[in-house]
């Protein structure tokens, strides 16, 4: 061969260029490698969810007729990192060039970029072909720093892709359709949940290789069986039941949240974001066959429908990318509140008695995944409250989800949920008392803790800690006109309450462990 190329775990994009045409000079590598499986410590999920689904694209590749090493870690444990397996086997197959698409992440952009100044090798990087912000675009769009607004960006994409728009207007009239999407489950309308779409791969295998090379690891995988899509093939499967069975209520109930529902924990979710962030799927692939779906059936799917899980690919995953690689490297030291405390032992087991945070880390644990509201208003917000140090929370999602990849993690961990990263993403904190829960879901029924109270053994620890949060850092907070309301309510309370909201938040941050 004369050209070795890689391929990364989340660059299973069978319609990148590169497979455009055939050569028998080319070597494609997909290789499990023990620096991917330990830069945090991973949820197993997680694990045989990247190694099951590059060992599918290598089958697909070869099927197809190009030439490829797949490498497991039985054949790469003894490769250092990354630079040190591409020398080998660059030598070993006398290869003169290396080729590869520019990594999502930070850390492996660096490193190999790091080998390319060094190697003896010709290397060549290519653009993945995968995002609808151009790389080169986002330096062009924003700066280092600065807050950017996510919905100037998204309407700017939506004219640029030609997305749900009339003309210059917006479909239906209206950019944003979020006021329609705030709706709380009655009892019947959980009885309607429908099953999610999951799968039975066989991942037995791959979890005999972890343990035999002592991979650290955490969380389990029922009867050795992954229930997510590794193909190309179940991830449009995916697609499709998301379109014909969750579509038409995925917006309505976009925030709501429910212990009442073991048969399916995403709800009304799609569940793609494994599939999208591997790259089996392509983000306009997936908006256009929804958009299809709502066009073809507008008497069941309305437009808040679409526009909201539009708004989710289009904007909100585009936006987090370009925040992640324009503010890289020093977002992730970003910790503007100065978070210091130590994460407690119930994220390793959900052993809290708060019921919303108990279920939604029950959930991460076991299935690794949280819907968005579960991760920024319920997990997220605890750790905003309680002050957990960001470097802690962000390791924590990075390990615990099936998505989770520094780009689209860190931003919405660091950024949106713990406002540590000097307000370039949020203009104020995603902070809340019990009574946001209680709005959204019906966690509070089935609590020990009562969500109406403020002080004493039975109240609700998230309103003594919101308001103790909102005083910590009143300097900060109070310029903001959004805010204001919040803390003139505040200064309404007799000081008698107030000093005795806000010792008992200081006792709960003191005894983090026994909530
Ligand atoms: P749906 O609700 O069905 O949404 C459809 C798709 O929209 C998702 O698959 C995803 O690709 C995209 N999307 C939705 N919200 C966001 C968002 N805020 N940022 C980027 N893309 C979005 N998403 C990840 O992919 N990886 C992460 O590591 C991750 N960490 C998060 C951490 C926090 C604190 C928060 C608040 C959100 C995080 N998200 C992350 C975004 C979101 O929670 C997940 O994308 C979503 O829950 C995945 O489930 P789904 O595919 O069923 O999503
Ligand atoms: Fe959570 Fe408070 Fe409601 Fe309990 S009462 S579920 S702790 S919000």
């Amino acid at each position: 061969y004369k050209t070795v190329r890689l391929i990364l775990g989340d660059q299973l994009n069978p319609s990148h260029s590169w497979f455009k045409h055939k050569d028998n000079d080319t070597l494609y590598l997909i290789a499990e490698l023990k620096q991917e499986t330990n830069y945090v410590k991973h949820h197993i999920q997680k694990l045989c969810a990247f190694f099951s689904a590059m060992a599918n694209f290598a089958s697909a590749l070869k099927e197809a007729g190009f030439n490829v090493l797949h490498l497991t870690l039985d054949e790469t444990h003894g490769d250092a990192n990354l630079p040190g397996l591409l020398t080998r086997i660059a030598t070993q197959y006398n290869c003169s060039a290396i080729e590869y698409q520019y990594p999502d992440e930070f850390r492996l952009k660096q490193q190999l970029n790091n080998f390319k100044k060094k190697s003896v090798f010709n290397i060549n990087a290519v653009d993945t072909e995968h995002f609808l912000l151009q790389f080169e675009q986002i330096n062009e769009r924003f700066t280092k720093n600065k807050h950017a607004t996510m919905e100037h960006f998204y309407r700017a994409m939506r004219k640029q892709y030609n997305i749900l728009m009339d003309g210059a207007k917006p479909q239906g009239g209206k950019w944003n359709y979020d006021s329609n999407n705030r709706n709380k489950f009655s009892k019947s309308d959980l009885a309607d949940i429908p099953v999610p779409k999951m799968f039975d791969n066989d991942v037995s295998s791959i979890i005999s290789r972890l343990n035999k090379h002592n991979v650290s690891y955490f969380g389990e995988i029922k009867d050795e069986l992954l229930q997510w899509p590794t193909t190309r093939k179940q991830a449009i499967d995916c697609l499709e039941y998301f379109c014909k069975n969750l579509l038409s209520r995925f917006g309505q109930f976009q925030d709501a949240m429910t212990d009442q529902c073991n048969h399916n924990t995403s709800l009304y979710h799609s569940r793609l974001s494994f599939a999208l962030n591997a790259k089996l799927l392509h983000p306009l692939y997936v908006i256009k066959r929804v958009i299809n779906e709502y066009e073809q059936n507008p008497q069941q799917i309305t437009i808040s429908q679409v526009e909201g899980f539009t708004r989710q690919i289009l904007g909100w995953r585009e936006y987090v990318r370009a925040i992640y690689w324009v503010n890289m490297p020093d977002y992730a030291n970003k910790n503007q509140l100065d978070a210091k405390q130590k994460m407690p032992h119930y994220f390793w087991n959900g052993d809290t008695k708060m019921n919303c945070l108990s279920h939604a880390l029950t959930q991460s644990l076991e299935t690794a995944y949280a819907h968005h509201i579960q991760r920024l208003m319920v997990i997220g917000n605890f750790c905003l409250l309680t002050g957990i140090n960001p470097n802690e929370v962000d390791n924590w999602y990075l390990g615990v989800y099936i998505d989770a990849i520094e780009w689209v993690e860190m931003p919405n961990t660091r950024g949106m949920s713990q406002f540590a990263d000097d307000g370039i993403i949020a203009t104020k904190p995603y902070s809340a008392s019990g009574n946001y829960i209680n709005k959204m879901s019906d966690y509070c029924k089935n609590c020990r803790y009562d969500v109406k109270q403020k002080i004493g053994d039975n109240a609700c620890p998230l309103n003594s800690l919101y308001w103790h949060f909102m005083d910590k850092h009143r300097d900060k907070l109070q310029s903001n006109p959004r805010i204001g309301m919040v803390y003139k309510n505040w200064d309404k309370q007799s000081s008698n309450l107030q000093t005795q909201t806000l010792e008992q938040a200081k006792h709960h941050i003191k005894n983090i462990d026994s909530l």
